[in-house]
């Protein structure tokens, strides 16, 4: 059996030759799957992807053309595959539904603390041997209300850590998690509600029709003057030329950028000698009220070893025709 990973970088490719025990021949690509690359994948019998591919109508069926039955994709996220174009192909899609939702709602934290703390400039500063404090006023984060929109397993391992802090914790799911609530506190209320009460505002959804733009111009003119804005989730959830109206009128005070809508363009790749067009990504560079991660909270040794077993669990399960709790589509 023939495994075709796109999008499989050095800090990914050791982990996942490591768990190949049933010795699968693996082609490991740092290449983008998209319908210039898709021939890459020819004489494989599985092609693994990962969120930055593009599993379009046109490339499935080319996979489909090709003789491959089956996509593991090695994220949790899916938004990046047409699923109905795969149904239609027959094809047979996984994907990895938890790896680490702490790795996730760790890097959140850790967004929220650089912000609240202004790490970044404080950092910057003493490297240049400046060691003046001015400017560098914080917040004690335990003193804060956030809102949690989505509180699935990302958004419910934030909120234990939130309640670490002792923060005050409003959420939005529109499937509420009774338990959850009662065990840390948390008061589930509208999106309204959430814009106009929260000072930290975090995102935690799958993204789909009904999320995209999640936070548009309406939500961040009701939100609360200096609100914090933080999204480990999927840039499509934030319209980004809105965000950047209120970043630059002061509105939004800050906001921790791990996801960005236009990230497959750009992201995962060193682009440093090149022009980028994108002008709403220059714009949020250059902010000093941006802090931006290209797509890491992921990337923890623990989460990619946990997609990697279950990556190579659900192509085991493929070569011997078993069912699935994975399965997208079988
Ligand atoms: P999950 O399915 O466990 O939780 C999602 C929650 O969103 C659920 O509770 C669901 O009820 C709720 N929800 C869905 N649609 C909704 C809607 N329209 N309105 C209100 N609530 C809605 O998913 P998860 O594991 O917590 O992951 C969340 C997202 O995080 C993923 O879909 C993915 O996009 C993103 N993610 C990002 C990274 C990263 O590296 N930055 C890594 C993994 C996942």
């Amino acid at each position: 059996m023939k495994v075709c990973f796109f999008s499989c970088f050095d800090y990914e490719a050791p982990i996942i030759k490591r768990w190949n025990i049933d010795n699968y021949d693996l082609v490991i690509l740092e290449e983008q799957l998209s319908i210039d690359t898709v021939n890459l994948a020819e004489g494989s019998d599985v092609v693994s992807i990962f969120s930055r591919d593009h599993a379009n109508a046109k490339v499935l069926k080319k996979i489909s053309e090709m003789g491959i039955k089956c996509i593991c994709l090695r994220s949790t996220g899916f938004n990046n595959i047409d699923l109905a174009a795969a149904t239609k192909l027959n094809l047979q899609v996984t994907r990895v539904p938890a790896y680490s939702p702490e790795a996730i709602a760790e890097h959140a934290i850790a967004m929220i603390l650089a912000i609240s703390r202004k790490l970044v400039q404080a950092n910057r500063r003493v490297k240049l041997k400046n060691f003046s404090l001015v400017g560098l006023l914080g917040f004690n984060l335990g003193e804060k209300t956030v809102g949690v929109i989505g509180t699935g397993k990302i958004g419910s391992a934030f909120i234990k850590m939130l309640h670490g802090f002792g923060c005050k914790i409003l959420a939005y799911d529109f499937e509420p998690d009774l338990d959850l609530a009662t065990m840390f506190d948390i008061e589930y209320v509208s999106l309204k509600n959430i814009f106009e009460r929260a000072d930290i505002i975090s995102l935690h959804l799958p993204l789909n029709d009904d999320t995209y733009q999640i936070i548009n111009e309406d939500g961040l003119a009701i939100m609360k003057n200096g609100a914090i804005i933080i999204n480990t989730s999927r840039g499509d959830h934030i319209d980004t030329k809105a965000l950047i109206k209120y970043l630059a009128n002061g509105k939004i005070s800050a906001v921790g950028l791990d996801v960005y809508a236009n990230e497959k363009k750009y992201f995962f790749k060193d682009r440093s000698d090149e022009a980028i067009s994108d002008l709403d990504l220059v714009t949020l560079l250059g902010m000093d009220n941006v802090l931006m991660t290209a797509h890491q909270a992921f990337l923890t040794s623990t989460a990619l070893s946990n997609i990697a077993e279950t990556t190579f669990d659900n192509i085991k399960n493929f070569s011997e025709g078993k069912a699935n709790i994975n399965f997208l589509l079988r």
